[in-house]
């Protein structure tokens, strides 16, 4: 079974869905009630089994235990964890609040370390895990975002780290790095910036989510069984270069 967090929208409610589509028993997290229904809704409509929809909020250490301790009671073990929720609260680095600088690293960084260390003793007693980092191309620096280039840089330090800890316990960590991905984060950008930035992407394109539950749902996956540690960029080559 897997737990995915930031289900009730973009790249996670496409994990869930392509999860689900590969017959995955499902805990899905959001703080939205209503992201997390209409993820379900689209999972049901495909022949998908009923996942377990928990609302809560991931940065917080109590709500992570209650949410974890719940899906252990509901399907008896946890197979995958994707951390993936995440938000973005853009500032230049001058002007940029204390409470944006918090609230971005715990939602995006601080969520992914509880929640691995909350699924970690159930991995570890059945001897094998997946997890999978959701990180950004924005980690390698992207002005305006500080706090999120920090976070995600986080996540790629993070995985590492837990990637060399828990081998031992037969638990892979690894990361996935997207480029600009056509979801509700990236709606407000206005269409003549995105169109400049999408003229920098190799690919010219941004990516869909599919296209990163994809590689999120390969890392879980057998065929990823020697791979633990890595993080991959799914960016239509952005993090090689711009295109010309
Ligand atoms: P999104 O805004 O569409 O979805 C994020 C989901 O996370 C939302 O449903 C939101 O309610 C949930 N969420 C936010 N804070 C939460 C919390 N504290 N607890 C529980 N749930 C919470 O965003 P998306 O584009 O699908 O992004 C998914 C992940 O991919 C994020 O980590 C994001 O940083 C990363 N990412 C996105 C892009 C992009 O261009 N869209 C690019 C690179 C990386």
């Amino acid at each position: 079974m897997a737990i995915v967090t930031g289900a009730g929208s973009g790249i996670g409610a496409a994990t869930a869905r392509r999860l689900a589509s590969e017959g995955a028993q499902l805990a899905l997290i959001d703080l939205s009630a209503d992201g997390l229904a209409a993820t379900a809704r689209m999972i049901a409509e495909a022949g998908g089994a009923e996942p377990l929809s928990l609302t809560g909020d991931v940065s917080d250490q109590a709500s992570v235990a209650g949410m974890v301790a719940q899906a252990v009671e509901r399907f008896g073990r946890i197979d995958i964890l994707i951390n993936n929720a995440g938000i973005n609260r853009d500032a230049m680095a001058h002007r940029m609040t204390e409470a944006q600088w918090d609230a971005v690293l715990d939602t995006n960084l601080k969520s992914a370390f509880l929640c691995a260390q909350a699924v970690m003793p159930t991995m570890r007693a059945q001897e094998d895990g997946r997890i999978v980092n959701t990180a950004s191309i924005s980690a390698l620096g992207n002005i305006g975002q500080a706090n999120y280039s920090a976070s995600k840089a986080g996540l790629i330090g993070l995985t590492r780290t837990l990637a060399l800890e828990w081998s031992r316990y037969k638990i892979r960590v690894n990361c996935v790095a997207p480029g600009g991905t056509r979801t509700p984060m990236v709606t407000s950008i206005p269409t003549d910036i995105m169109e400049r930035i999408v003229q920098t992407i190799p690919l010219k394109r941004m990516a869909e989510p599919e296209e990163i539950a994809a590689v999120h749902a390969f890392l879980v996956s057998d065929d990823a069984s020697y791979i633990t540690g890595q993080t991959i960029y799914v960016d239509g080559g952005s993090s090689i270069g711009r295109a010309t």
